[in-house]
């Protein structure tokens, strides 16, 4: 089975399309979260997540905040200016998609988690220590997070100690190690310095994680948030990928 890896969609429709055009061929999904918040198309992006084949998504904390069940206080302004906006902007039919959505799920031998397996909506896992302290609290062989919007691969040694913490080199595959967490990286918003949407293709009858970057209308995507006036930051964020 080829699962398509999604994460931190962030209301881009443009980066979403690059990606679903790109990967095709998928017999399931699994999305991560924050599929709203800083970017222009939550609606659409909804739209689009919700028709992909065996979809399990689980929710994000931007997700929790557009429905108010985060408080937007522990935002910082401009992205609080963001879930405002979302808010006025998502139709009924988006709120109850986001509604039903759970914070955790598990896959045969994966974990989904939007932050990390030990506190789903807000941790970061962005160093080995940090993740070392998380394989404990998933019981599958790997564990997919989001959050971060940096691709990485923790893999915990064979001692059950030490934990290996690389950057996958983009568009290419490899088998992945017992045990891992694997982050995609963000589709909507990327931080790692490359623009390019980030996602991965996950074979589970092969255990290899392909990991892709493909190029999207940046253009595009800033000048409807332009339009919808989104803060400044957030749009020039697009092209530094940062
Ligand atoms: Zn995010």
């Amino acid at each position: 089975m080829r699962v398509l890896i999604i994460s931190d969609i962030h209301a881009n429709i443009s980066a979403l399309n690059a990606v679903l055009e790109e990967a095709k061929d998928i017999d399931a999904a699994w999305c991560l979260g924050d599929l709203v918040g800083y970017g222009p198309d939550p609606n659409e992006c909804i739209q689009s997540i919700q028709a992909l084949p065996n979809l399990t998504c689980i929710i994000g904390n931007h997700d929790l905040a557009v429905l108010d069940q985060l408080d937007v206080d522990a935002f910082n302004p401009e992205a609080r200016v963001s879930i405002r906006w979302t808010q006025r902007a998502v139709t009924p039919f988006s709120i109850e998609f986001l509604l039903q959505l759970p914070k955790t799920a598990q896959i045969d031998r994966v974990t989904l988690a939007h932050g990390s397996p030990r506190h789903p909506v807000w941790e970061y896992i962005l160093d080995a220590a940090t993740a070392s302290m998380n394989f404990e609290f998933f019981k599958t062989p790997l564990c997919l997070i989001g959050h971060s919007h940096l691709p990485v691969v923790f893999t915990l040694l064979k001692n059950n100690k030490t934990v290996e913490q690389s950057v996958p080199t983009p568009n290419t595959e490899f088998i992945i190690p017992n045990r891992s967490i694997l982050n995609p990286g963000s589709v909507g918003q990327p931080r790692d310095r490359d623009p390019r949407a980030s996602y991965a293709i996950y074979d589970d009858a092969q255990n290899t994680w392909d990991y892709r970057r493909v190029n999207y209308d940046i253009q595009s995507v800033q000048d409807r948030m332009i339009e919808a006036g989104l803060p400044e930051r957030h749009i020039q964020r697009l092209t530094a990928g940062w």
